[in-house]
């Protein structure tokens, strides 16, 4: 049985310590004490330590949204994984669609960061998943097949056992949108099949892969209690812990 784990990515939200310290001290209360699933919260960079701090004595866990695949050096601007470990952080997001799209993030670098992370000791959560135009053109299992195979590329089946994977169709995220449950379920299966191509049965049955575009309280029971979707990645709804905890709190 793979154990379900369900993050928050705050985005560009709840960015300052006050903001971050209030969000996951209520989510703390209201979540985390919870033993049968894992929960994340991923917020910006700057709120990291106050998140941690909030969450602190709690089952809560808490990751980065980025991370630069190096230790250190004269990377301006850019953090290490090593930084983020030492500041509490156990998870990353990696290769979030944003990210793909708008700071032009390839399947090469984030193949990059996700053994940089592994390597450090980080947990990596990483994204993918097809845009409108390619689901239009019948490319869903060609993109999200690159996007598997380009991400987890040189790595050791007991290296890719650690990652966790994300699908979310660009389309759903943020849009209201969400995929049906039988086809993110179908794409789930899909991920699977390719994860036994490249490593093997057993390594892609402990893979954890979430699910992640709109997922709100009402509509997170059917999509998490698919057969192979274990989790959610979720973004708006995150941001309020009521809605939070009403996804954390699916009843399978
Ligand atoms: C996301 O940012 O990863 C996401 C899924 O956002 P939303 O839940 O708002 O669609």
């Amino acid at each position: 049985m793979r154990r379900k784990i369900i993050a928050g990515n705050w985005k560009m939200y709840c960015g300052t310590p006050q903001e971050a310290a209030d969000l996951a001290g209520q989510l703390a209360k209201q979540v985390g004490s919870l033993t049968d699933r894992d929960v994340i919260l991923c917020p910006p960079f700057t709120a990291l330590a106050a998140t941690v701090q909030a969450v602190k004595g709690t089952n809560i866990a808490v990751g980065a949204q980025n991370m630069y695949p190096e230790s250190k050096g004269a990377f301006t601007g850019e953090i290490a994984p090593e930084f983020l470990l030492s500041l509490g952080c156990t998870y990353v997001i990696i290769g979030h669609s944003e990210r793909r799209t708008y700071f032009k993030e390839t399947n090469e670098f984030i193949n990059k960061k996700v053994k940089c992370a592994l390597a450090a000791g980080l947990n990596p959560i990483m994204c993918l998943g097809e845009t409108l135009e390619e689901r239009q053109a019948n490319k869903i299992n060609d993109v999200v097949k690159d996007h598997v195979q380009g991400g987890l590329a040189g790595m050791s089946a007991a290296e890719a056992a650690k990652v966790v994977l994300a699908y979310e169709p660009v389309w759903a995220i943020g849009t209201g949108l969400t995929a049906e449950p039988k086809d993110a379920e179908a794409v789930h299966q899909f991920i699977r099949q390719v994860l036994t191509d490249m490593f093997d049965k057993a390594t892609a049955e402990v893979i954890r892969i979430q699910y992640g575009g709109s997922v709100k309280p009402d509509n997170a029971k059917t999509l998490l209690t698919m057969p192979n979707i274990d989790g959610a990645l979720v973004g708006g709804a995150s941001l309020k812990a009521d809605s939070f905890t009403g996804i954390i709190k699916y009843e399978g």
